[in-house]
């Protein structure tokens, strides 16, 4: 094993070509070192482990070597450029601010500064960590970095740009180091596989660059630790068991679950991985990215953005023919919403379970309807979704889980019509809706018939506004027994208007009312049309522009509304000197 702990200094790189991921920044130093346009200072900026000392290193050493080749590389022969290589170079100054910060430090490297280098020509000074030193260290440096002596070159760098201060940032030359792509760790991983003769499944490497985060020094250092020194080899499997990772296996395993509707297969599967020591928070994250990367596949396009060994990448490609789009989308908002109620819940195995299960109801109407009838999948898209979405929200998942597909095909039928799924759902006879084979055009053109069919006879009792108007209340005195008083509030805050015969237009102060509207909807248009006996009533809402603007909520606009009530106000205000934003 300590054969290996070294990786990250042994294949540090010593040329600009060697450094891995940064071609922009490497290609601009060496030419203004071609170009005898080196600036004075500079600042290297970005995440830990991408580069930067590397980089100020190797502009050290080029900028001193006797013989620097005409690609603007160092010799690697001359004194200077051995004498860097053995780490004994008199040129290179670095401090690590995060550990010497104070005022006496930067004395202390200042003073260095005004000595000329005894071989080369320059002397490079790397302060690391820079954003480090407190506000007395960095006065003391300012003079010296703003008429730094000529052979003195500075390279602050920092993983926090934003605390460097201004007058720093404008004296510097700036380099934004990136994170350094997964590929680019890899074929790193690989060339320091090949060159110490270990044997790494591709697979592997890719998860340790996926762990790393950009990092290609926390890569090497994850390298060195999982490298099996018994047979020089790094695999898979033991990636997996030493970064506690959950494999992709198992979330290859509970989506084929999951789209043929294998409930019980989904429950002990999550039970596994729970017991396995999984967090379920962790679990419903990577379940995200895996239906991401599913999605990815969908689009030739796209695939370039699935990160994968091209064994894996196999797999994903078939499971993904499996997945209707809508389901990965539909899965995919459900994995969303679970993360951001995790934190909420009281019980969050039960939630992740739940989460699971109503994800194969989805799976059971792409599948179902894959087998009933072929047709209707590529047309209707964009209907399935809308439909999945209200039954999955709006019905039990249970009630969900028994229908039978001529039910299904049903509601499919009525969400386009934009009537309530929960009253029609209950509704019975479906056959004589249900048309054999239909597509979205079919639906389209029936719209008529299929409408009167299923709601015939529909009820148009007319009814006067103020009948209206106690319904109405009716129902809002029944939202406010039941506790639910921003809808209660939102009900009653202005009288409904009957505009036309059947449209009923409410006035509303704001969105978030609108909101909470939007999401009783169909429980009020249910009251209403019963109540009334009239199946065409609709609701319209309309924001209050008086309300919009007339409600103070500022102090200062408080006082100005207050002082048109009370000209003397003003007069007080001026005499105390009061500030009314107080
Ligand atoms: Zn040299």
């Amino acid at each position: 094993m300590s054969d290996f702990v070294v990786s990250a200094r042994k294949y540090r790189p010593s040329t600009f070509t060697d450094v891995v991921g940064q071609l922009a920044i490497t290609t601009t130093l060496s030419k203004a070192i071609k170009d005898n346009h080196l600036a004075q200072s500079f600042l290297f900026c970005g995440p830990r482990g991408v580069g930067k000392t590397t980089c100020a290193r190797i502009l050290a050493k080029t900028i001193n070597c006797e013989n620097i080749s005409e690609n603007v590389e160092a010799c690697d022969k001359c004194e200077s450029c051995t004498s860097f290589n053995e780490h004994h170079s008199f040129n290179i100054h670095e401090l690590d601010a995060a550990s010497n910060n104070s005022v006496d430090d930067i004395r202390n490297l200042v003073d260095q500064v005004r000595f000329a280098p005894q071989v080369g020509e320059y002397s490079i000074y790397i302060i690391d960590e820079v954003h480090m030193l407190s506000s007395a260290a960095f006065n003391a440096f300012l003079k010296t970095l703003e008429e730094p002596p000529k052979h003195a070159i500075f390279i602050l760098a920092t993983t926090e740009k934003h605390k460097i201060i201004p007058t720093i940032l404008s004296r510097c030359q700036i380099f934004d180091f990136k994170s350094i792509g997964m590929n680019d760790i890899i074929s790193h991983l690989e060339y320091v596989s090949k060159s110490e003769g270990i044997n790494a499944e591709k697979d592997a490497l890719h998860i340790v660059a996926q762990k790393a985060g950009g990092s290609l020094r926390d890569s090497l250092s994850m390298f060195d630790r999982l490298v099996d020194s018994t047979d020089l080899s790094i695999s898979y499997k033991s990636v997996i068991e030493n970064l506690n990772i959950l494999d992709h296996d198992y979330y290859l395993k509970i989506t084929n679950q999951i789209i043929s509707n294998d409930v019980s297969s989904v429950m002990l599967t999550i039970n596994e991985i729970l017991q396995n020591g999984f967090d379920a928070h962790q679990f419903i994250m990577g379940l995200a990215s895996h239906l991401r990367d599913l999605l990815v596949c969908k689009d030739p396009q796209t695939l370039v953005l699935l990160d994968k060994g091209e064994e894996l990448k196999s797999k994903y490609l078939s499971q993904s023919e499996n997945c209707e789009l809508s389901f990965l989308i539909k899965a995919l908002r459900m994995c969303n919403k679970c993360d951001v109620e995790y934190r909420a819940s009281k019980n969050q195995r039960l939630l992740v379970e739940l989460t699971l299960l109503k994800m194969t109801t989805i799976g059971q109407f792409v599948s179902e309807k894959k087998n009933n009838n072929s047709q209707i999948i590529a047309p209707a898209k964009q209907v399935e979704v809308k439909i999945k979405q209200e039954i999955v929200e709006e019905v039990p998942v249970i009630e969900v889980l028994h229908k039978t597909v001529d039910q299904v095909e049903k509601v499919e039928v009525v969400v386009e019509e934009k009537v309530e799924v929960k009253t029609v759902v209950k509704q019975e006879p479906l056959r004589r809706v249900r048309k054999s084979r239909f597509s979205l055009s079919d639906v389209m053109d029936d719209k008529k018939e299929v409408e009167t069919e299923l709601n015939a006879p529909k009820k148009s009792e007319n009814f006067t506004e103020s009948r209206m108007r106690e319904v109405w209340m009716l129902f809002a005195e029944k939202i406010n027994k039941e506790g639910k008083m921003n809808l209660f509030i939102t009900l009653t805050s202005s009288d409904p208007t009957l505009e036309e015969e059947t449209l009923i237009n409410l006035k509303i102060s704001n969105d978030a009312q609108e909101k909470i509207l939007d999401e009783n909807k169909i429980e009020l248009m249910d009251h209403l049309r019963t109540s009334l006996n009239n199946d065409f009533i609709s609701l319209k809402t309309e924001l209050s522009e008086d309300k919009k603007s007339d409600v103070p909520y500022t102090p200062k606009d408080k006082f100005i509304k207050m002082t048109e009530e009370n000209p003397h106000l003003n007069t007080l205000q001026q005499k105390l000197g009061l500030d009314p934003d107080y």
